[in-house]
């Protein structure tokens, strides 16, 4: 299957479940995660339409830069200090911050290139040790954190669910939607809760359901990756 197919397929899937539960399908962004697959690949994506284009590791994002048609580049995969430097200049958006020491590191670099630039805040919400993202009662502590920068601004939350039957996946899901609501509801300096950044190719359909507004999808559109 072609990847303009396999794009339609997706695209139609988000604008159906959106209306099948009461949301604009308007208010889904899909970032098309490109990690592993080549830049021709990304280019072909880029012109049938894509806006937003999701990879786990910086060293990545520096490599593929500049063979890449002007496209949103997200980071969306764990990114330590010494790496910021890979993403400061090339990414709007890093959906993986989980440290003040990062937000800290994040806001010096933004500075030094004068250039603002948008995170959401990683929510380990299942407590399964193997995934990276904060525990939500540390979420306070970093959004009440972000009052202090100047450059880099807080938009929402992300979470990963970890693999499992729909229904587990579900509860995790819809525990992060209530964090999102109760905390947008506090009135934090700098944070707006706008992006809820939840579903990947196997559950981004039950992502939607509970409240998404930005689905990442790597291998429904790109096919199987190929990690060597
Ligand atoms: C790889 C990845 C995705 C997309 O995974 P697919 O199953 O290929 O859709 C989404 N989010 C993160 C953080 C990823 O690393």
């Amino acid at each position: 299957m072609s990847i303009e197919t396999r794009l339609t397929e997706v695209k139609n899937k988000i604008s159906e479940t959106a209306k099948a539960c009461g949301r604009n399908p308007d208010d889904i962004k899909l970032i098309a995660v490109t990690k592993t697959y080549p830049t021709s690949a990304m280019n072909e994506a880029i012109r049938l339409g894509v806006t937003d284009v999701g990879e786990n590791k910086p060293q990545e994002v520096r490599d593929k830069f500049d063979d890449v048609l002007p496209v949103k580049w997200h980071l969306i995969g764990h990114l330590q200090t010494n790496k910021v430097k890979y993403v400061i200049d090339r990414c709007c958006m890093i959906h993986s911050v989980d440290s003040i020491k990062l937000m800290q590191e994040i806001e010096r670099l933004a500075k030094a290139h004068n250039r603002h630039i948008d995170i959401l805040i990683q929510v380990n919400i299942s407590g399964e040790d193997t995934k990276s993202g904060i525990s939500p009662d540390e979420l306070d502590e970093l959004l009440s954190y972000a009052g202090q920068l100047e450059f880099t601004h807080v938009k929402g939350l992300m979470t990963i669910a970890p693999k499992g039957d729909s229904e587990e996946v579900s509860v995790h899901f819809k525990n992060m939607k209530e964090l999102f609501d109760k905390t947008s509801e506090k009135d934090y300096k700098n944070v707006s809760m706008e992006e809820l950044s939840m579903g990947m190719s196997g559950d981004f359909q039950t992502a939607i359901k509970y409240g998404a507004t930005m689905v990442r999808i790597g291998s429904l559109i790109f096919g199987p990756r190929n990690y060597n």
